[in-house]
This record gives structure tokens, C-alpha cells and sequence, in this order.
């Protein structure tokens, strides 16, 4: 089957490798989208100290095509969209109902194949049904681009009706984020995001206000004015200024989440002031697979507008060039060829 395969510090190759087997308790997927994610980025610019041989791609919608021994409650033929690693099932994490908190995660596309190929073997603990009324590819999103705003905003930042919501990074994940803090009821939400796209999409998607932090001279300052105090803010863009932002847009009893990931070391306020001002900085990692259930329960009651959601769909064999280009905020998905489409 043709793959694209990470062979070290930039370089991904279109390659034919051989089509996975089954193991007990797997199915084997043919792909119908894989979502190309930043993690797919860094992993192919040798960031993530993957190993080469590596086939990406953890944002995944596909058709079952055959079952592995031991098998029960899939058939070939179903469509689903898949949790973006394969948890160990028996950690406390994972007997708790968090998987994403697992010690010992195989992340698909990283620690072991993943979705940018013709075939995928998972096993069905990653497994959730797609409804006939949602496309491959925004299937394949759901997983992340949707489902882990979802975690941050409500398992995490515990949002509640009433609120008022700062988004800062209105790309992927934050063009969600502003949609599902609407639907949990947030009476105003701000998005923050230095390119004019973004934040356009962001207001059509229902942010009551927009900020250019490139704008302004003081970006917390209008932050605040825009927001009038925000009770919850989620970063979605892993960089210590952003942080620091969220930071300094909070009001008091505020909660920070942050979503981007990085090496940044982001500064606290004072002391005084944090604990003064009872403020909160949380981490927020991923979903679970029954949070991506909830979400896609959500996209097929037509809740979330996912008509931006996908900027463009790619041929797998044409994707290989677009990992090395410059990082844009459109969200990308791969497909399979035409030749090879049902
Ligand atoms: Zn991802
Ligand atoms: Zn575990």
C-alpha cells in the first residue's frame, strides 16, 4: 500500500509498504481522511525525536475492511473516526476514564503507524461510529481540532452558562473553541489572533469580538477592555506571550487553560497579585474517546457550524511537499487518491 513515511529531519516519501495485519483485538481501516495536524509538522521537521520509518497522521476517519481475532461489535463496512493514541488500559489514568492521561501511550503517527496511508490497524478501544451525516474529513478533525477544545473548555475549565470566554489562537482548535463556548453558554467571547483570516473566521463562526494583538500596543490592555474580564481564557498556541496574555486578561477567580503546546516558560504575575486575585493556570491534553463521541454527537445534531473547519482536502500522493512548507493556520486533510476512491 502507498504511505507516507517520515525518514528522518525533513524528509516524508510517498512509499510503498506493506498493508498491516489485524492483531487480536484490532480491525484494519482503509483511510478515508487523515487531518494534518501542527504535531504532524514538528514530527516531520524531527522535533519529536520520532523514529524514521514512522508513517504520521493521528487524526483519522476510515472504513472497517476486516476484523483481527477476538473481535466483537465492529463489521466491516462501518465508518469511524479514531481516539489519537492507543492507551495501555490499565493504568489508574486509563481504569479512571482518562486515557489521555495514560503513562504509557502509543500515540498513532508518532509511537507507532498512523493515518497518512492507505491502510490503519487500531484497535477498537480507539474506535467511535461516524453517522452517515458527517463527511470523512471532518470526521477525521473531530478527534482533535474538535474534541480537544472540548476537554479544555468543560472538563478542564469546568465553563459554566453565564461566563465570558477569551480565545486566543483562533486557528484549528480555536475556531471550535469559540463555537462550543457559545453552546455551553458563554454570554461573550473574544478570539485574539494576528492573521486577518483567522479572526474573520472567528466572527463568522459567533465571536462577539475580535483582537489584532499585532495592533496594539499594549495587546493585554485592549484584551481586557474587549473582554471586560474574562472568567475563563483557553491558549491555544503554546507560546510564552500568548500565556502571559491569558494571563493578564483574567479576571479575578479567573481560569487559564492552556492548549498549545511548546518549550515555553511562561512568567507568572506577582504573587501578590496571583494568589491575590485567586487565579488558575491549568494544562489540558487531548480528549477522550467518549468526549470525540460527544462532539460528533454534536456535529450530526448540526450544533457546530463545521463548514470552515476544512480549509482543503490533499491526494495522499500529493501530500508529501506540504509538510515542509511554512506553518499556515489552514486546517489540511489528506484523502486517498482518486484512482483508489470507492
Ligand atoms: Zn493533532
Ligand atoms: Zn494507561
Amino acid at each position: 500500500m502507498k504511505a507516507l513515511v517520515y525518514n528522518g529531519p525533513g524528509q516524508i516519501d510517498l512509499t510503498d509498504i506493506d498493508e498491516p495485519t489485524p492483531a487480536p483485538g484490532e480491525v484494519l481501516l482503509a483511510v478515508d481522511a487523515a487531518g494534518v495536524c501542527g504535531t504532524d509538522r514538528h514530527i516531520v521537521a524531527g522535533e519529536l525525536g520520532v523514529a524514521p520509518g514512522t508513517v504520521p497522521g493521528h487524526e483519522i476517519a476510515g472504513t472497517i475492511v476486516d476484523i483481527g481475532p477476538g473481535v466483537q461489535g465492529w463489521e466491516p463496512g462501518a465508518r469511524v473516526a479514531s481516539f489519537g493514541q492507543v492507551s495501555c488500559g490499565v493504568c489508574l489514568a486509563c481504569r479512571s476514564g482518562q486515557p489521555n492521561r495514560c503513562r504509557r501511550p502509543a500515540v498513532l503517527g508518532m509511537a507507532r503507524q498512523g493515518g497518512f496511508a492507505e491502510k490503519v490497524a487500531l484497535p477498537t478501544s480507539c474506535l467511535i461510529a461516524l453517522p452517515d451525516s458527517i463527511s470523512d474529513s471532518v470526521g477525521a478533525i473531530a478527534s482533535d481540532a474538535i474534541a480537544t477544545p472540548y476537554h479544555a473548555l468543560t472538563t478542564i475549565g469546568g465553563l459554566r452558562p453565564g461566563e465570558t470566554v477569551v480565545i486566543i489562537g483562533a486557528g484549528g482548535l480555536g475556531l471550535h473553541a469559540v463555537q462550543l463556548a457559545r453552546l455551553c453558554g458563554a454570554t461573550r467571547v473574544v478570539a485574539v489572533d494576528p492573521v486577518a483570516g483567522a479572526r474573520d473566521a472567528a466572527l463568522a463562526v459567533g465571536a462577539d469580538a475580535v483582537l489584532d494583538p499585532a495592533s496594539e500596543d499594549v495587546p493585554a490592555k485592549a484584551l481586557r477592555r474587549l473582554a471586560r474580564g474574562a472568567s475563563l481564557v483557553l491558549e491555544c498556541v503554546g507560546r510564552a506571550e500568548t500565556v502571559e496574555l491569558g494571563l493578564a486578561a483574567l479576571a479575578p477567580g479567573g481560569r487559564l487553560v492552556v492548549v498549545g503546546v511548546g518549550a515555553a516558560r511562561p512568567q507568572l504575575p506577582p504573587l501578590a497579585m496571583f494568589i491575590g486575585s485567586e487565579l488558575s493556570v491549568l494544562g489540558s491534553f487531548g480528549s477522550t474517546p467518549a468526549e470525540i463521541e460527544t462532539v460528533i454527537a454534536l456535529i450530526a445534531a448540526g450544533r457546530l457550524d463545521v463548514s470552515l473547519s476544512v480549509q482543503r482536502e490533499v491526494p495522499l500522493s500529493e501530500a508529501a511537499p506540504i509538510f515542509t512548507k511554512p506553518f499556515g493556520t489552514a486546517r489540511t486533510v489528506l484523502i486517498p487518491d482518486e484512482e483508489d476512491a470507492q
